[in-house]
């Protein structure tokens, strides 16, 4: 065989121009734009959707557009000290976030760096924060109950595991109220939570941390936080690290409870990045695909398979209204994602009635599945009971004279809505809430002041629950209502109005 040394070098040499042009083009790129926290790189020619891509000075960002002669890309550090002509390099993997039980307890940024002070989280596994939702063989029927310990909710609006409830408001309604309640509610119940804190005051961040810690629910929670000061793409990518943060748990087979706080700050993130990147708005300015950032996210809640171990993903998305508008853009979206909506009022607020639920218009479209049987028996009147109630109150403002029937509806409405009022930090277990509901429909409290429910209400749990403990077993055991509990119910609350009135 002959060996040309010519041919062997210039096969040589063709092969290191292509090497080196091979590192030019596909690792690094150069800016040829920056400001806004946004920047148009030159040169990443393999770049993915997504990408993480590392800038000078320890600042990473993501790639976002993949233009024809350009990346754009938004900044999740300060954009301080990089200037155009500087380099970019590939990282080659998506963003991801750290991972597993190291991380309860803890309060983390967007990207699981820690904000607590209690040193760096040693997570033993990363996970991008976009996976694919788990398809429909994947997944089997909401059959759990989620209890959130609030009356007007595991009565009315029932949610269960896997489910995805949207809790939307005005400002100032008590929708952060909902969503602590129902996780001080998981305490010892064996359901990992995460809060996530999408564009909030810090200092608001902090108070819900030092509520979650006097509660004792820091133990089973990990909170990540995006703040106001933080930039748009940090606070955008927040709520699908947090996703990522539970699936984890999910996938081990254990259910895990995510809220956040709230979505419609995440699509005004979302819609400052995108307007930056210069694609063009649509709706009220916000981009086209606003929706689907939106649906990916909320798509991931499930409940698993028995086969992939039966674990669950809860999520309880928050949406702010104006002035009550639930026709706006985002509230829309979101109401047409998730499988029902408990809709909170001001005018309910400010009349007293606390957690402010308008019954109304909040539904839970699954949740009825998995609520347990001596819970429906006493709750399926009541929905149809306060509706009536509601329609008779607004006829009886004008001074009417009433029938007896009409004054008795009313009478019992009045005191079914004080039931169902409810302090803050105050959850309750079900049973106690299926006796003092049971109570209430059955006509048993008619004799009873309106004013002096709460406090009617008070003793008389601490009373079953010292001289009845059997009944309140019963219940949890049984899971329903038969002739044998119903009777011991009735002659334990006669036992206790005749204490009380007397
Ligand atoms: P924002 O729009 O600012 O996020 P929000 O809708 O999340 O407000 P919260 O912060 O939860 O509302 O509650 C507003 C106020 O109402 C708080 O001061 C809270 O303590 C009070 N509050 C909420 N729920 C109840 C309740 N069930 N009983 C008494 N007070 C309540
Ligand atoms: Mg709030």
């Amino acid at each position: 065989m002959n060996i040309k040394p010519e041919e062997i070098t210039s096969i040589i040499k063709g092969e290191i121009e292509r090497y080196e042009k091979k590192i030019q083009t596909i690792d690094s790129g150069t800016i040829i734009q920056i400001g806004d926290g946004i920047a148009r790189v030159y040169g990443l020619d393999e770049c993915m959707e997504g990408e993480l891509l590392e800038f000078p000075r320890g600042v990473y960002g993501m790639a976002l557009n993949l233009e024809q002669d350009n990346v754009g890309c938004v900044l999740l550090g300060s954009e301080e000290g990089i200037k155009e002509g500087d380099i970019v390099k590939r990282t080659g993997k998506i963003v991801d976030v750290p991972v597993g039980d190291e991380l309860i307890g803890r309060v983390v940024d967007s990207l699981g760096e820690p904000l607590d002070g209690k040193g760096p989280i040693k997570a033993d596994e990363m996970r991008p924060i976009e996976v694919q939702a788990p398809g429909v063989i994947d997944r089997q029927s909401v059959r759990e109950p989620l209890q959130t310990g609030i009356k007007a909710i595991d009565s009315m609006v029932p949610i269960g595991k896997g489910q995805r409830e949207l809790i939307i408001g005005d400002r100032q309604t008590g929708k952060t109220a909902i969503a602590l309640d129902a996780i001080i509610n998981q305490k010892g119940k064996d359901v990992i939570c995460i809060y996530v804190a999408i564009g909030q005051k810090q200092s608001t961040v902090a108070h819900i941390v030092n509520t979650l810690k006097e509660m004792g629910s820091m133990d089973y929670t990990i909170v990540v936080s995006s703040t106001a000061s933080d930039t748009a793409p940090l606070q955008f990518i927040a709520p699908y690290a947090g996703c990522s943060m539970g699936e984890y748990f999910m996938n081990k087979g254990k259910d895990v409870l995510i809220v956040y706080d709230d979505l419609s700050k995440h699509a005004v993130a979302y819609r400052a990045m995108s307007l930056l990147l210069r694609r063009s708005p649509g709706r009220e300015a916000y981009p086209g695909d606003v929706f689907y950032i939106h649906s990916r996210l909320l798509e991931r809640a499930a409940k698993l398979s028995d086969e992939l171990g039966g674990g669950s993903l809860t999520a309880l998305p928050i949406i702010e209204t104006l002035a009550g508008d639930i026709t706006a853009y985002i509230p829309t979206n979101v109401i047409s994602i998730t499988d029902g909506q408990i809709f909170l009022e001001s005018e309910l607020f400010y009349a007293g009635q606390r957690p402010a639920i308008n019954a109304g218009i909040s539904v839970s479209r699954v949740g009825g599945n998995a609520q347990i049987k001596a819970m429906k028996q006493v709750s399926g009147t009541l929905r149809l009971e306060l509706a009536q109630y509601r329609e008779l109150a607004a006829f009886a403002q004008f001074g009417s004279d009433l029938d007896k029937e009409s004054k008795n509806r009313l009478e019992k409405g009045k005191r079914l809505t004080a039931i169902l009022n409810q302090g803050q930090y105050n959850p309750m277990p079900v049973e106690n809430q299926i006796m003092i509901l049971y109570a209430g429909v059955n006509n048993h409290l008619m004799d009873i002041p309106v004013l002096k429910m709460s406090e009617f209400e008070k003793e008389f749990l601490e009373f079953m629950n010292t001289h009845h403990r059997d009944i309140g077993k019963g219940i949890l055991e049984k899971k329903k209502l038969d002739d044998e509990l119903k009777e011991k119910l009735n002659s334990a609350i006669d036992e206790f109005k005749k204490i009380f009135l007397a």
